[in-house]
This record gives structure tokens, C-alpha cells and sequence, in this order.
């Protein structure tokens, strides 16, 4: 039979970051089909629909197949990986010699491999001499990146997904599982502890629909909401005294913050009933265990750093931490997000030290093999500092790998006028369609997953292998490769003698993690990442000669010892900021946007080359609006609308839905032209843009 498979492995999912196991089906080399895996520790048997559709995108006509180089007259004209490798390097080393080494820069991403991540990394800043990269995971984790550094002493997401399992009372703050993450989502669903589930979202969202408290605030008024639930901890003495004075500190500062956000004063500004507030602070204050989960309603925030850390707090304050069904938990959106949070050398040096140490960069000079000298002494731009460079001139040359910033950047139009201003933009992807591709100078075909071979590390901290399981197409290559094939051309190739393939490098990475929070010295090389259905990190030496293979599950903190040189967590607070451009008269409405339906991914660069994906949402563009909202302005289910904010207009089908409350609208972010709209503001700790809130106006078309 053609369709029989000869053989079956395992490879890790790449799309979010729940890393569902996934049972390739594989005929002479090539998989023909797949299942979810029944045995793997995350997803026990489960997949959404992405998932089941990973391999059929592959087979994409949108795949970019040659190196594309754009000829005078602006068309792309196919040419050899000889002539793309030769004019990436002669441009760029030209821009450079112009205009200094600071001139060229890049934007990297949470969906390739560990490996990849770190090659890039150590190619562009101790290879190319390139001073400023971020990654688009800016756009999602940058704020509980810094949230828990700051709280915690460590980028540490405590949890393991056996939590959701084991947590009496679950609160998911500006989180939507049962879209965003659906498998993590089943996982509260086997928990037989008939959990209380409490969701605090403007929106009634699919999960807050199955929630028993659903605290429908006021779009950011979050911060005041978990100061008042704070609040109502200590009036009702719901406080656990042993752990804040053993594990924490700043309890006295937090209570004085906190005193004058009663629920009485807060009920108002954040459309809550001081009876519903009370509630939900019992339920937690109450609760053996506890959880509190966030993703990107607090992430994608002007103070989402605070909001996080008000998150921390409360989970630390009443001893949930380091407990089965505990912890301040946020949710990772991108398959590698935690990737490039710990191995992009952008804000941080390779591996989550510092560019401005010198013992630092000493430590990772010495490991590398490499002069120190070669490593900057500072950290990178973020990712809104080098759009400022560009918009300033400062950046002329820009390298953009797998990320499609033209459609994700927050207020897009103006992103897409400075990329024409760049002198040279390079674009590797595995797609050359996409709306970044077609302003490249340079396109490079990259492999997809499936394609190609590393770890991504998951949310709870859980590395998994990625196999390659298809040829990628054309002259299509791995990013290790062209990474590899681009420190040749460069001139660099001896610093990179010993990355000579991704499991060379995830040595490297092994190495430099020793005696870090993150140690994965005592992983046994890939095979035994796929011999034990992954292993969440840390993973030692030492614990490795005590147990090997790890448990399956393991969480953070349990000895109740945080990463700062003190031992103890912080608890940080700050003033509640007032929201940059609320609704007014002329644009009385305030745009949500977020994760439409399960089917689509991000900017659909992959979703919508399968056409089983593209049954399972609407085609068109449409925007949510409050019934009564639609009456006043004369608008029924289907209708087109324009939506225009000060920066820009688009026209949308609309869908009447009692789901947003009057006065707001939203628009999934998956579709071509909502951040024609978005304000370009940002958390000021985490340079993380605040996607969730700006003025509309709305008018039938
Ligand atoms: Fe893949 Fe995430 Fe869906 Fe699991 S939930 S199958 S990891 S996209």
C-alpha cells in the first residue's frame, strides 16, 4: 500500500508553546501522516487542530524555494546560494564600513530551534560584529521575561503542566486557553479537584465562559483589580506569614502600597463588584493550592511588567509557590519563545549572562573558545529602538529571520515605510510571500520544522527534540546551514569549528548553562530527550547521577529558595498609569485585539496553506461589536464597517456578539491590517508593546 508507513517516530510541535508530542508516520524516509503522541508527558494523546495539520503546510506553493535577489528594475530574480551568501555579505560588510559596525542589525524569533537561536546569536555579535538584535519575542514574553527576573532573580517559570491538574483554584488573567492554548486547556479539564475558575478578561471569552468567576474587567484596570484582591488577602488575614517572612521580601512596602487599594475604591474604575472581588481574593487566599496563569492580556501591556509582578505577589504572598497546583505561571505563546529567552544573545549574553560583566563575558569567551574581545560589552536595542535606528538612519541594513514584522509590529504602515528605507533587508523564512518578504532586497528559502533537527524548550520549561522527518523543498535549507554557510562567506568559519551540527552546539549550550539556574548538564545528548519525552530544565550533573531519567514532572522553587543572591523573592509595586488614549468623543471605542480561533497562527504565514485550517475560521476579516452598540450605530451581523483609529482605517465584516462589552470592539490579530490601527506605546521595563488598547471610531461602510 503507497500509504502504508513503514516506520513512526516522535518530534516535538511547532507552533505554541504547549510542545505537544507528535507520532510521525514515516514511509521511506518521508512522513506521510501523524498522530498525537499517547505516551508524551505534555499532550498525553492530544492535539489541536494546527497540530494535526503541521505537515500538510509544508507542502505549501508558498514555499520559498531559491535564494530570491531583487534586480534593479525591483523584481526578484531566482540566483544561486553562491550569488545570495556572496551579496549578503558584501552589502552588509559595505553598510557596515560606511556606516559602522551598529549600522546593520537583526530580528530573530521564537520559532526555530535552540541551536539555530544560539548560532545566529553568536554569528551576528562575535562573528559579524553586529551590536543590536531582538527577537519578536519582544512582542509576547519580553514583560514576564523581566517580571520575573526582577521578582524572582531568574527568567523562571516555576510550573509543570501537572499543576493544572493538581490546583484547587485556577485564575487565568488576560489568558485564553481554550483558544490560545487548547491542550493546556484540556489538562485543567482532567483535574478532579472540582477547581474554582477564576478569569479576569474584558471579554467573555471561551474560557471565561467555563470559568465559576469570571471578573469581566474594564480594559487595564488590572493592576488596581490584583492590588484590591492583594488588599483583600490582608484585611480577611488570608496571608501566609511563614513564607513571606522565610522566602520574601518587601511585605511591609507591599501592604502600605496596597492599603489604599480597598475593593471599595477600586470597584468602580475596574467595573467589578466589591462583593465579586472579595470573592475571588478568598478563593485564592482559601485554596490548598492556587494558581495563577497569564499570558498575553497582561504581556502586550503599557505596564504589563507590574501587572505580572502583582501577579507574582499574590502567589507569593500566600505561600503558593513551589507547591503541586502553584505558582505565578506565564504561559509561553511561540514553540521556542523560551528559546530565545534564554539562547538569543540579544538583550542577554548567550545563555542569560551579562554583556556588561566582565566575568560574564570572560566565562562564555572561554567556553566559546572565542577572544573576549569579540564579545560586546553591552546589551542589545530592543526591538522598538531599532525601529526608532531605522527611522533615524542609524540602521541601514537589516536581517529578518522567521518573524513577519510587517504584519505584527504594532502600528504596521509606519514599520513597512521604514523597511523601504533600509539600504539592504534580508529575509530568511520558509516562505516568500509573506508581507516582510516583499519588501526583502534578499530572500533566503529556510526549512520548516519537520524539516530540520534541534530542541525547543516549552512553557514549562521542557525541552524537546524537533526531528527531520521531510526534504525541504527546492534548494531550501536548515537555518543551522545557512548559518553555517554565511560564518564561511563572512570569514568567521574557524570561530565556529565546533558548531558543526545541532547537536555539537547543544553541547556548547549544556556547557555554558553549568551551575546556572538553567543546568541541563545532565541531559544525556538528544537521545535521551527523546527516550523520556523530553526533560524540563534545570536538569544537573548531580541530579542526573540521583536520577536519570529525570521525573517527568518537576517544578521550580520547592525548597522555597528564589534566584536573587538573598534567596528571597521580591515584592515589587508601582503606581497604576492611566491608559495613553482612551475612548473619547470622537473615537469612543477602545480596540481589543488577540487570538481569533485555534485553527490560525500568528500572521497565517503558515495556517493558511491548509485548507483544512482555513474551514475552521472566518476568511474575512471582522471585528466584535456589543449588540446594543451595533444597534446605536445602525449595524447588523455581516455588515461591513469601517474601523478607524488616528493612524489608520480598515474596513471589516462585523460580529454582533454580546462576547465584548459596550464601548469596546476587537479584532483578531491574525489578519493583515489590525495594527493599522494600534498605537506604537510600550512597557517601559519590558520595551514589550502594548497591543490591547487604543481609541476607535466605527461607521457603517
Ligand atoms: Fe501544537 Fe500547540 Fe496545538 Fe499542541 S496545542 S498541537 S503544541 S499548536
Amino acid at each position: 500500500d503507497a500509504m502504508q508507513a513503514d516506520s513512526t517516530t516522535t518530534a516535538t510541535c511547532g507552533y505554541c508553546a504547549t510542545g505537544c508530542g507528535l507520532r510521525l508516520h514515516v514511509r521511506e524516509g518521508e512522513a506521510i501522516g501523524l498522530t498525537p503522541e499517547t505516551d508524551y508527558p505534555v499532550n498525553l494523546g492530544m492535539a489541536c487542530p494546527k497540530g494535526w495539520e503541521a505537515l500538510e503546510v509544508l507542502n505549501s506553493e508558498n514555499r520559498a524555494t531559491h535564494p530570491l535577489l531583487r534586480e534593479p528594475d525591483g523584481r526578484m530574480q531566482q540566483v544561486t546560494w553562491d550569488t545570495a551568501l556572496t551579496t549578503f555579505t558584501k552589502r552588509f560588510k559595505e553598510i557596515q564600513a560606511k556606516y559602522g559596525n551598529e549600522s546593520v542589525a537583526f530580528l530573530s524569533t521564537g520559532q526555530i530551534v535552540c541551536e539555530e537561536m544560539a548560532f545566529l546569536g553568536a554569528l551576528a555579535k562575535f562573528g559579524m560584529g553586529i551590536l543590536h538584535g531582538d527577537g519578536n519575542t519582544r512582542q509576547c514574553m519580553a514583560t514576564a521575561v523581566t517580571a520575573y527576573k526582577q521578582s524572582l532573580g531568574f527568567d523562571s517559570p516555576p510550573y509543570t503542566y501537572e499543576d493544572f491538574e493538581q490546583s484547587d483554584c485556577l485564575v487565568f488573567i488576560g489568558a485564553n486557553p481554550c483558544i490560545g492554548h487548547p491542550i493546556m486547556w484540556e489538562r485543567v479539564l482532567r483535574n478532579q479537584k472540582s477547581p474554582e475558575i477564576i478569569v479576569v478578561d474584558p471579554r467573555r471569552t471561551e474560557t471565561a465562559m467555563a470559568s465559576s468567576q469570571h471578573l469581566q474587567l474594564r480594559p487595564k484596570s488590572d493592576l488596581a483589580l490584583l492590588y484590591a484582591i492583594t488588599n483583600h488577602l490582608i484585611a480577611a488575614n488570608l496571608i501566609d506569614y511563614d513564607f513571606v517572612n522565610a522566602n520574601t521580601e518587601g511585605f511591609e512596602e507591599l501592604a502600605a502600597h496596597v492599603s489604599e487599594f480597598t475593593p471599595e475604591v477600586v470597584s468602580d474604575r475596574c467595573g467589578i463588584s466589591v462583593l465579586d472581588i472579595r470573592r475571588a481574593a478568598e478563593s485564592i487566599g482559601r485554596a490548598d493550592a492556587a494558581s495563577l496563569w497569564w499570558t498575553m492580556g497582561v504581556n502586550q501591556s503599557y505596564e504589563g511588567t507590574r501587572v505580572a509582578q502583582a501577579i507574582i505577589n499574590i502567589a507569593l504572598i500566600t505561600g503558593n509557590f513551589g507547591r503541586p497546583g502553584t505558582g505565578a505561571n506565564s504561559i509561553t505563546g511561540q514553540c521556542n519563545a523560551m528559546g530565545s529567552r534564554l539562547w538569543s544573545n540579544t538583550t542577554n549574553l548567550l545563555g542569560h549572562y551579562r554583556f556588561e560583566s566582565d566575568q560574564d563575558r570572560d566565562r562564555v569567551a572561554n567556553n566559546l573558545g572565542i577572544d573576549v574581545d569579540r564579545i560586546p560589552n553591552q546589551g542589545s536595542w530592543a526591538y522598538d529602538e531599532i525601529v526608532e535606528g531605522i527611522r533615524q538612519g542609524k540602521i541601514k541594513g537589516l536581517w529578518v529571520i522567521a518573524t513577519n514584522p510587517a504584519h505584527s509590529w504594532i502600528h504596521r504602515g509606519d514599520f513597512r515605510e521604514l523597511l523601504d528605507q533600509l539600504e539592504f533587508l534580508v529575509v530568511q523564512d520558509m516562505y516568500d510571500q509573506t508581507e516582510t518578504a516583499k519588501h526583502a532586497d534578499l530572500v533566503l528559502p529556510a526549512a520548516g520544522w519537520g524539516e530540520k533537527v534541534g530542541t525547543f524548550i516549552n512553557s514549562e520549561r521542557r525541552y524537546g527534540l524537533v526531528k527531520k522527518v521531510r526534504k525541504a523543498p527546492g534548494e531550501a535549507l536548515a537555518d543551522f546551514q545557512i548559518f553555517r554557510a554565511i560564518a564561511a562567506y563572512w570569514g568567521v568559519g574557524d570561530l565556529f569549528s565546533e558548531w558543526t551540527e545541532p547537536e555539537a552546539v547543544f553541547r556548547i549550550l549544556q556547557r555554558l548553562s553549568e551551575h546556572r539556574p538553567n543546568d541541563i548538564t545532565g541531559i544525556d545528548g538528544y537521545a535521551q530527550l527523546d527516550a523520556c519525552g523530553g526533560i524540563q530544565w534545570p536538569y544537573t550533573k548531580a541530579e542526573a547521577e540521583e536520577q536519570s531519567p529525570p521525573r517527568q514532572q518537576r517544578r521550580l522553587f520547592s525548597d522555597g529558595i528564589f534566584f536573587h543572591e538573598s534567596g528571597k523573592a521580591k515584592l515589587i509595586v508601582d503606581q497604576v498609569f492611566p491608559m495613553p488614549e482612551p475612548p473619547d468623543e470622537n473615537y469612543p471605542f477602545l480596540l481589543l485585539t488577540g487570538r481569533g480561533t485555534v485553527s490560525q497562527w500568528h500572521t497565517q504565514t503558515r495556517t493558511e496553506n491548509s485548507k483544512v485550517l482555513r474551514k475552521l475560521y472566518p476568511q474575512q476579516p471582522y471585528v466584535e461589536i456589543h449588540p446594543r452598540d451595533a444597534q446605536s450605530i445602525g449595524v447588523v451581523n455581516g455588515d461591513v464597517v469601517n474601523v478607524r483609529s488616528r493612524r489608520g482605517s480598515i474596513n471589516v465584516t462585523s460580529m454582533v456578539t454580546p462576547t465584548v462589552q459596550r464601548g469596546q470592539v476587537f479584532i483578531p490579530m491574525h489578519y493583515r491590517i489590525v495594527n493599522e490601527l494600534t498605537l506604537a506605546h510600550f512597557d517601559p521595563h519590558s520595551h514589550q508593546p502594548s497591543y490591547k488598547d487604543c481609541a476607535v471610531q466605527i461607521s457603517r461602510e
